[in-house]
């Protein structure tokens, strides 16, 4: 492949940002520096953008079954919705469910995945069944290049109890491994969604739901899985952090010296409760685990996010179509719980974090793509604009203006979660390895992702 000179933009890295051009050849970057010889590349002239390493987005669930449903992004479209809007590597869930070995389970996902993709993936594998073959079945896993692993501690397929927590966070520590986990107390929410039934008859009221989840619930099981890795000795990864009080138990682990990784999402950075107040067909569209906070929680969260006391921003995307969020009609409790994000994620962050000034663009960098790359184990192979790394580059336009909306929103599920709102900054070119692979919110280059193996994650 041809070299490619990028000249006039300015490079941004979590460090600051800097006018340079980028010299790539081959899908990778070969140098970055002030003038730098043309010597017979094409020359891309990127004056007055940012040049971001292509985003990644470290939550996502493709291809995945809940709640009776299958989720209307698999692969295809969900990485297309990715891509279109800067992300050039995603880190999905793969899923052993009970009774799987984790081999089956890994090639079950590759079945998804594997051509099917228009940007980089990677794995994180969530593990449901804890035995000693499973144990030792993590070592090949491990050795594989699959580094970060995710335990639940509600849903009853998924569920694992604390001693299974423990055991799998010291043999991941043994390993070289990492856990994410998605933090709710199980008892207090079948308790509560009981109480609904037993209180008025039906569970048809959406505004209920979020009371069905408080954010006491997610603080417990945060608690409870800090003080477990503490035993283990082990950092660990609290996955979509939505509430003031879940949060206060990491501040305070922090205090005692503990190393705890926070990840939240922009859900619950722009919208509130109050959704649930919407008519059951509108109320059930933002139906997600843990639910969408009050207000004043929003603000916790980006101030967590201006000081750098939260790492990463991924999407959790998990969509699914209103008729099938209608399976929650009579029970609300039978909604799939799960929104699409993929593709405006980067364009959230920008408009209401830098433009905005809660963040900075080295911010933004850093919770983006530069974080995720180091936590997760793709560093610096993904995650910098730096010789040797792939080609991975947005190319940010700081003055576009767009309009969110279902209508021309790549992600297959029929609504958009922030229908009508304008945003400014938009990821105007994607090189994916090199290549122009999206433009302006669509796909040139379709169906090029490969799959990245991972390493030990750097913390
Ligand atoms: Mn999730």
């Amino acid at each position: 492949m041809a070299k490619k000179l990028f000249y006039g933009g300015t490079v941004i890295n979590s460090a600051g940002q800097k006018k340079e051009d980028i010299l790539i050849e081959d899908g990778r970057i070969l140098e970055v520096g002030s003038c730098l010889k043309k010597d017979g590349a094409e020359l891309i002239d990127v004056s007055g953008k940012y040049l971001f390493p292509g985003f990644i987005d470290s939550h996502t669930h493709m291809d995945l079954e809940v709640s009776d449903a299958v989720t209307a992004d698999g692969f295809e479209s969900g990485t297309r919705a990715e891509l279109s809007g800067g992300t050039t590597c995603i880190l999905d869930f793969a899923t052993q469910n009970r009774g799987e070995t984790l081999a089956y389970a890994l090639q079950h996902w590759h079945k998804k995945a594997d051509g099917k993709a228009h940007c980089d993936y990677a794995f994180h594998l969530a593990l449901s069944d804890w035995n000693d073959a499973v144990s030792k079945e993590l070592e090949e896993v491990v050795a594989g290049g699959i580094h970060s692993f995710k335990l639940y501690t509600i849903y009853d397929g998924m569920v694992v109890d604390d001693r299974c927590i423990y055991e799998i966070l010291s043999r991941l520590k043994e390993l070289g491994g990492i856990a994410g986990i998605h933090c709710e107390n199980k008892g207090i929410v079948d308790a509560r969604l009981a109480e609904v039934l037993r209180k008025k008859g039906s569970r048809q009221d959406v505004s209920d739901y979020p009371g069905t989840r408080p954010a006491l619930a997610e603080a417990e099981a945060v608690s409870r899985i800090l003080k477990i890795a503490a035993c283990v000795g082990t950092p660990v990864i609290i996955v979509h952090l939505s509430s003031k009080e879940a949060y206060q138990e990491i501040r305070q682990a922090r205090a005692q010296g503990q190393t705890v990784f926070v990840e939240t999402c922009p859900q619950y950075l722009l919208m509130d409760e109050s959704r649930y107040s919407l008519p059951p067909n509108e109320a059930r569209k933002y139906m997600i685990a843990p639910p969408l906070r009050p207000k004043a929680d929003q603000a916790v969260l980006w101030n967590a996010l201006s000081k750098g006391e939260i790492q990463t921003v991924a999407t959790d995307h998990c969509s699914f179509t209103q008729l099938q969020k209608d399976m929650g009609r009579q029970d609300f409790a039978k909604t799939p719980c799960g929104m699409p994000g993929a593709e405006e994620r980067p364009a959230l962050l920008y408009h209401f974090g830098v433009t905005k000034g809660r963040i900075t663009l080295e911010q933004m960098c850093s919770y983006l793509s530069e974080a995720p790359a180091m936590l997760y184990g793709l560093y610096p192979q993904k995650g910098a604009l730096a010789p040797g790394s792939d080609a991975d580059i947005v190319v940010w336009n700081p003055n576009t203006q767009w309009t969110l909306s279902a209508a021309t929103q790549q992600s297959a599920s029929d609504y958009c979660p922030l229908e009508n709102l304008t945003l400014t900054g938009r990821a105007e070119q994607v090189y994916l390895r090199g290549s122009l692979s999206a433009q302006n919110g669509k796909i040139i280059q379709p169906l090029s992702g490969k799959y990245i193996t991972t390493q030990k994650g750097s913390y």
